[in-house]
Formats: structure tokens, C-alpha cells, sequence
């Protein structure tokens, strides 16, 4: 299921959800919604996406493809129900074929023309990838710390206020910089305190690492083959959290089933 549209009701952000886990013990075949945030278009005009928008709906289609192609035995090692800092992995992986030229060629068309996507704008989008990155990658790794710093706390250590504690978290890596503040305050920190990412706020940057060698691979071996798609399948999304990718073995230490992922 799709629910594309924000409306007063709904929580920010995006995410996907498992409503029905796949379970060959339990025979049941997975359903799992993807929500998104995006405006509603005005009365009678179509829904079109800004390269923001595509780019969460592409990672967010990736959580849903690691529900939708589970082939486990046991619900609780279904499709997203792996370990935290791998499950941005396959979303994270999905966001490649964005501008691959013949994914872009069957999606991105000019609503009215049905013309493709002007070879030079997809040029100045591939010329954005690296833009700003340093800033994006300071604010985010300052985010990362601050999480970690939260939840090293002692139990017998008391945090009287927020923004010193969070002050002198950033000034202990360096990063206590105003022109690059972190990405999200303590305050406004949701990953962190009940986003079900408590400690792994990481592991984005980590399945980048993950992420781009498998677009390395994908580039190497023929890109979006039939035969590709079939191994990323079977190997990745099929397995779920029922093997450890490390170790290629099975596993007991999936992550706490019906999560959302981000
Ligand atoms: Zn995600």
C-alpha cells in the first residue's frame, strides 16, 4: 500500500511498515505500506514530485521490496527485520537506479509532452551528488555522536539540561560549530529517543559503505540484468535477518519485529 499525501493527522517524514510479515511457517504472503509526506496537488492537477521527493520514495520502495520479497520461515526474521545498522542497506541500494538511464527513461517524463528528462539537467542532477557534502556529512556525523553520547550515559549520571550537555558533546569531537549546527537538536532528535533507532542513528552512513560497493558491483557485472536482479534478491532481500551478513550463517539477533524504517 501506498499513502503518499500529508494530512493533519499523520506524523512527519517517511517510512515503511510491514502490515502482514511474510512467514512460510505461518503461510502468509507480506503486505507492508509505504508513507510518504507529500502535498496534496490542487483540485484537478496531477501529483508531481520534486528530486527530494523521488529520492525518498526510491529508499523507502527499497525498505518495501526487502518486505515484499521475504522468503523466510520465521516472521520474526522477515524482509526489514534485520540488524539496525544494516536495514538502510537495501533502500539505501534502491536510490541508485534514481538516474540510471533506463529507469530514468521509463519514469521521468514531462507530464504534459511524455518527453524524457533532458540529458543536460540529468547531468547537473548527477552534478549535485557531491555538492555541499561536506557540510551534509559534518551535520550528520554531529548528529551520529550526539546520539551516542545520549545513550553512554551512566545510570547513576544526571543531565540537568539539554543544550549543555548537547554543547559539550559537539566540542568533544570538534564539532561545536554554529555554521554547521547538527542535523537535529537534542529537542527535536526523534531517531533517537523513540524512533526505534536509540544508539543507531549511524547506520545510514554505515549502509552507504555497504550501499556503494553494491552499486559498484551492479556497475561491474552488467547493471540491471534479470540475472543481477534475481542474486540481489535471492542473497539480500530474500534472506531478511534470518542470516548473519557477516557470516553468512543463520542468526538469532534480528531486530524487534513491525518496526517502522525510515
Ligand atoms: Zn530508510
Amino acid at each position: 500500500m501506498l499513502d503518499l499525501y500529508t494530512r493533519d493527522s499523520k506524523r512527519g517524514g517517511a517510512w515503511m511498515n510491514p502490515i502482514v510479515s511474510q512467514s512460510a511457517l505461518r503461510g502468509t504472503a507480506p503486505v507492508v505500506v509505504n508513507n510518504l509526506n507529500v502535498p496534496q496537488p490542487g483540485e484537478g492537477q496531477p501529483t508531481l514530485l520534486t528530486f527530494d521527493e523521488v529520492t525518498t520514495l526510491f529508499h523507502e520502495f527499497g525498505h518495501a521490496l526487502h518486505g515484499l520479497f521475504a522468503t523466510v520461515t520465521y516472521p520474526h526474521f522477515a524482509g526489514t527485520n534485520v540488524f539496525r545498522d544494516f536495514v538502510e542497506f537495501p533502500s539505501q541500494v534502491n536510490e541508485m537506479w534514481i538516474l540510471w538511464p533506463e529507469v530514468l527513461d521509463n519514469y521521468a517524463r514531462h507530464y504534459e509532452t511524455g518527453e524524457p528528462l533532458p540529458a543536460d539537467i540529468v547531468e547537473r542532477l548527477r552534478a549535485t551528488e557531491t555538492f555541499n557534502q561536506g557540510h551534509a556529512t559534518s551535520e550528520y556525523l554531529a548528529a551520529a555522536w550526539l546520539d551516542q553520547a545520549w545513550h553512554r550515559i551512566g545510570p547513576d549520571e544526571k543531565v540537568s539540561d539539554a543544550a549543555e550537555f548537547e554543547a559539550a558533546a559537539l566540542t568533544d569531537i570538534g564539532l561545536a560549530n554554529p555554521v554547521v549546527p547538527t542535523r537535529y537538536s537534542s529537542t527535536y532528535f526523534a531517531h533517537v529517543f523513540s524512533g526505534g533507532y536509540s544508539a543507531g542513528y549511524y547506520s545510514y552512513i554505515w549502509s552507504e559503505v555497504l550501499d556503494a560497493d553494491t552499486v559498484a558491483w551492479f556497475r561491474e557485472n552488467g547493471g540491471p540484468t534479470r540475472e543481477n536482479g534475481d542474486r540481489f534478491r535471492e542473497r539480500l532481500l530474500g534472506v531478511g535477518g534470518s542470516k548473519d551478513p557477516w557470516r553468512r550463517t543463520a542468526t538469532s539477533a534480528g531486530a524487534t519485529p513491525r518496526s517502522s524504517r525510515c
